[in-house]
């Protein structure tokens, strides 16, 4: 058994998220806690969240998924830009303390010409100053397909990551079957391999969510282009044995497909149609 759902928007509230997420079909959602491309949060209003969580409970919803702003870079080579992203950041984990028991994904960030290790040292730095030992969030690292300077692209990484953090068990890690394919991960050809070495180096406890995703681009062209469930290079069968996959049971799998409504509909149907 999964949980299955997909990114909506949260203008309209909360508890309007967990309505739509039921009318679309599904038991999970995502949504970005602000505009992805930055700016200003709207106030968040007690009784709408009261409300949500009251609609999960009845609705037997998996965790939620929300997602940081791809602006926050927390490894910048500008200080600025990595001072803005902790700002975020931290504003986004208080907030996720009203919806307590649930996840948080980011983006790792690029480190933009300094280096991989230097860029794995400050995205753990912010980590350290906004983590807390009593937070109800799991805050999760987003494998990456490796694009430019991201880091993210080899779950050794993100292990690096997660050994430079104090409250580690705070921490886990977001599958996007799109990013793992373009970063070089044979998801498609042998899971079983990927999902093993994912064991061994940062361990299947910490994997938390999967962005369900196909990708427009072949293994390893470190593109990152999501496309529609079995459109892509991953097809149909690849999607559904990951979906089946044992070492995946129970996770909330998000859909990042380019969709409509209708589409995130249809997809959600199909993939509740091969769980048992
Ligand atoms: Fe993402
Ligand atoms: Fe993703
Ligand atoms: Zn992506």
């Amino acid at each position: 058994m999964i949980y299955i759902g997909c990114h909506l928007s949260v203008t309209d509230g909360y508890e309007a998220m967990g309505r739509t997420m039921s009318r679309f079909g599904g038991n999970t959602f995502a949504w970005f806690t602000r505009n992805p491309r930055g700016g200003k949060t709207k106030p968040v209003i007690p009784e709408d969240v009261d409300a949500l969580r009251a609609h999960l409970e009845k609705e037997g919803f998996g965790p939620l998924v929300a997602h940081g702003s791809y602006t926050m870079n927390l490894c910048s080579a500008s200080e600025q830009t990595r001072r803005n992203g902790l700002d975020m950041l931290a504003q986004d984990l208080t907030r996720m303390e009203l919806v307590p028991g649930n996840l948080y994904n980011f983006h790792p960030g690029a480190h933009a010409g300094q280096g991989t290790e230097a860029g794995i040292q400050e995205i753990a730095d912010a980590l350290n100053q906004v983590l807390t030992q009593d937070m109800k969030t799991t805050v999760l690292l987003e494998t990456m397909a490796g694009k430019g300077s991201e880091i993210g692209g080899s779950f050794e990484e993100l292990r690096e990551i997660i050994d430079r953090v104090t409250f580690s068990e705070k921490l886990g890690v977001c599958f996007d079957t799109c990013h793992t394919w373009d970063a070089g991960y044979d998801v498609v050809h042998d899971l079983d391999g990927v999902l093993q070495h994912f064991d061994d180096v940062i361990g299947l406890a910490r994997l938390k969510a999967v962005h369900f995703n196909d990708t427009k681009n072949d293994r390893d062209s470190h593109k990152d282009r999501h496309e529609k469930l079995g459109q892509g290079f991953l097809g149909m069968e690849a999607m559904k044995r990951i979906a089946l996959h044992p070492a995946l049971a129970g996770l909330p799998f998000i859909l990042e497909t380019p969709n409509d409504d209708e589409g995130y509909i249809e997809e959600i149907r199909t993939v509740q149609s091969w769980l048992p």
